[in-house]
């Protein structure tokens, strides 16, 4: 073998190594012989109270999970069965704890729309969970914004076109560090509300859910398997509204650390 041979197969393994211990998905035994052109940053979530960070695989968001915002978006909420939509990994904007961050308004819109949202995230998958094992698979909660270009999420739904527009673009899934299920438990019930510029515009209880986290993860498993690294937007309650540059959202989950956004 040639030296030069050599040392490009010596360097494609330390970097699949280095993607190994980073917990990277490489799949395929071809992909593991080949050399990547250039490399893609992984997504990953901190993880509250350690130097560990989530490796996030896949981002479902569930629409429409409690009624009054179901009834203010126009459908009818005790005929609807769970709904899901995804936004892209790399959606992920991590806001660290106490500490403001800057979130920039996004282009195309004209209406941006706050949604704050309990999200569950998953240590291990499967396909067709059991309800009563669902929460055995998630590996811990924050709170996190499933920001919303609401006039592009209109128009396309009025055209029957998809949501990707205006749900699932740079920036649009701002969330807190995780926080391991053995610190915070499992989420049935409490506040969970969003301020603006400290003004309360959000106000429900996370008992107001129509579909549970367990029935989310549970349903969600009949459609796609479900792997460690997804995580699980559980829906927005009533009084969603717009933001415009220079807000500061405060969202705050009883139970979590509250998160903090300005829009710039
Ligand atoms: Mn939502």
């Amino acid at each position: 073998m040639k030296s030069t041979k050599r040392r490009a197969l010596l360097r494609n393994a330390t970097l699949l190594a280095a993607g190994g211990a980073a917990g990277l998905a490489i799949p395929g035994s071809a992909a593991a012989q080949a050399r990547t052109p250039f490399t893609v940053a992984p997504t990953f979530i901190p993880v509250a109270g350690s130097s560990e960070v989530f490796p996030v695989r896949r981002i479902y968001c569930i629409g429409r999970n409690y009624a009054a915002h179901a009834r203010e978006m126009g459908s009818d909420p005790t005929r609807e069965p769970p709904f899901f939509f995804q936004k892209p990994t790399d959606a992920v904007q991590n806001v660290p704890p106490d500490t403001i961050i800057d979130h920039p308004y996004p282009p195309l819109t004209k209406n941006y729309h706050y949604e704050i949202e309990l999200v569950a995230a998953l240590a291990t998958g499967g396909r067709n969970i059991p309800m009563d094992r669902a929460l055995e698979h998630v590996f811990g909660y924050t709170t996190g914004l499933d920001m919303t270009r609401r006039d592009l999420q209109r128009a396309m739904g009025e055209e029957k076109k998809p949501w990707e527009i205006g749900k699932s673009f740079d920036h649009s899934a701002p969330l807190g560090p995780l926080q391991r299920v053995a610190s915070v438990g499992h989420f049935t019930k409490g506040a969970i509300w969003l301020k603006v510029n400290g003004e309360i515009k959000q106000n429900a209880d996370l008992s107001q859910m129509i579909w549970s986290v367990a029935e989310q993860i549970s349903k969600l498993s009949e459609a796609f398997e479900l792997a460690p690294g997804d995580i699980i937007y559980s829906g927005t309650p009533e009084n969603v509204g717009p933001v415009v540059k220079g807000d500061v959202m405060q969202g705050h989950i009883d139970g979590l650390p509250d998160i903090r956004v300005k829009v710039v």
